[in-house]
Parts: C-alpha cells; sequence; structure tokens
C-alpha cells in the first residue's frame, strides 16, 4: 500500500535553468554533493549512453546539430535514471528535493512532466553577456572533450535553440517560480543565492 502512494507521489523539484554556458553543470555537480538534494543532469545521462546503444547514437546526430532529442526518448531516458536512482536508493523522494539540469527543455516537456514534478523553484541563470558564454563553452570544449562545444557554429546554433525553444519553459512556471541569478558573478554567490532559496523553500509540505 504504502510502496504504490510513493509511486504515485510527485517529486519535489528545483530546476536550474539557463542557457548553454551559463554554469548549470557547474552548479548542479556541487548542489548533488549536498545531503537531502538528488542531482540530474539530462546531458550527463545522453553522455554515459553506450554508443551502441540507438538513443546513444540518436542523441550524436541532434547534439553534433545544435538541437534537442525528441522529446519521446528523453522523458523515456529520464524517467529510466529517476526509477534506477530510487532502486538503488541513490534518491528518496520522500526526503530528497531533485535538481534537474537540461530538463524540461522545451514548455511540451514541462507539459509531459507536469504530473509528476512539483516544481518549487526554477533558478534562471542569467547572462546577457553572449560572448562570456561563447568563452566558456570554447574553454569546457577542451577540458571535457565535448564536440559540440568545440565549433562556433554548433555553439551558436545550441544558443540560438535555447532562445526559440528553451527560454518559453520559462513562461510556462510563471514569475513566482522563477529566480533569475546573475550567473556573471562568481559562482560562489551564484550557489549560494540557490542554496538560500532552497533553504527557504518549505519542502515539509
Ligand atoms: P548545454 O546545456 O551546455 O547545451 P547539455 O549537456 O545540457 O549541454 O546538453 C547537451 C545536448 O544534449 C543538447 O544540446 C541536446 O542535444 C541534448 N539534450 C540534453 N537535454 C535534453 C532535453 N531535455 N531534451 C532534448 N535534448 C536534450
Amino acid at each position: 500500500m504504502r510502496a504504490r502512494k510513493t509511486k504515485r507521489m510527485k517529486y519535489r523539484t528545483v530546476l536550474l535553468f539557463g542557457a548553454p554556458g551559463s554554469g548549470k553543470g557547474t552548479q548542479g555537480k556541487i548542489l548533488g554533493t549536498i545531503p537531502g538534494l538528488f542531482h540530474f543532469a539530462c546531458g550527463d545521462a545522453f553522455r554515459n549512453l553506450r554508443i551502441t546503444d540507438p538513443l546513444g547514437r540518436t542523441f550524436i546526430e541532434y547534439s553534433s546539430k545544435g538541437q534537442l532529442v525528441p522529446d519521446e526518448p528523453t522523458i523515456d531516458l529520464w524517467r529510466r535514471n529517476i526509477e534506477a536512482s530510487r532502486i538503488n536508493r541513490t534518491f528518496d523522494p520522500d526526503h530528497d528535493i531533485m535538481v534537474l539540469d537540461g530538463i524540461p527543455r522545451n514548455p511540451r516537456q514541462a507539459e509531459i512532466l507536469k504530473d509528476t514534478l512539483d516544481v518549487r523553484a526554477v533558478f534562471h541563470l542569467a547572462c546577457v553577456d553572449m560572448e562570456k558564454m561563447v568563452e566558456r563553452l570554447q574553454r569546457r570544449a577542451l577540458r571535457e572533450n565535448r564536440l559540440d562545444d568545440a565549433n562556433l557554429d554548433i555553439i551558436r546554433q545550441r544558443l540560438e535553440t535555447y532562445e526559440l525553444e528553451t527560454k518559453p519553459v520559462l513562461d510556462f512556471y510563471g514569475p513566482k517560480l522563477v529566480h533569475h541569478v546573475d550567473s556573471t558573478q562568481m559562482p560562489l554567490n551564484v550557489l549560494r543565492t540557490i542554496l538560500d532559496t532552497i533553504a527557504a523553500l518549505d519542502v515539509t509540505k
């Protein structure tokens, strides 16, 4: 009985949101080390797929063009990963807050996940300086061996995909949930702002 109830519950969630190069990944990794927070980065889940996995090939096909992977297989991948994390107990939905990075990435994904996610806050890591983001991505290409960061045309395409397809997700959740955080600050200050807000959320409800 209890197991069934848990299965149907919505996950308390905060979203890390922002353009490629805005620093979501850096913040997400740190947040994921904090007890009570469970971090999932959709891009990492794609990159962890084996090359023999058909979805791994689909991912390369789309990401190498700076495009989003189609919604259904993406949501499916997310569900499988979350289920696996529940089974191996790295994620305990009764106690943990889920920190999502890179998903939902368009309003349709947000709509599909509406019944599964109880979104308490959306952190929009905002950077007005496009060139700064391009620079960050080019540095990351070398450090993390990411092909989609290496090519300037692909970077520009990803930034365009973000503006056109991803940014409207902010309207989906609305101004009450969205916290705009200046991502050009020191990462430490970005982290402090995010943590202060999460700490103030009444997660017992
Ligand atoms: P970044 O935010 O720096 O672009 P990510 O690691 O989040 O990098 O994503 C890399 C690529 O993975 C994206 O460009 C896209 O092709 C794919 N991807 C990640 N998450 C999603 C998602 N939720 N929906 C569709 N495609 C996704």
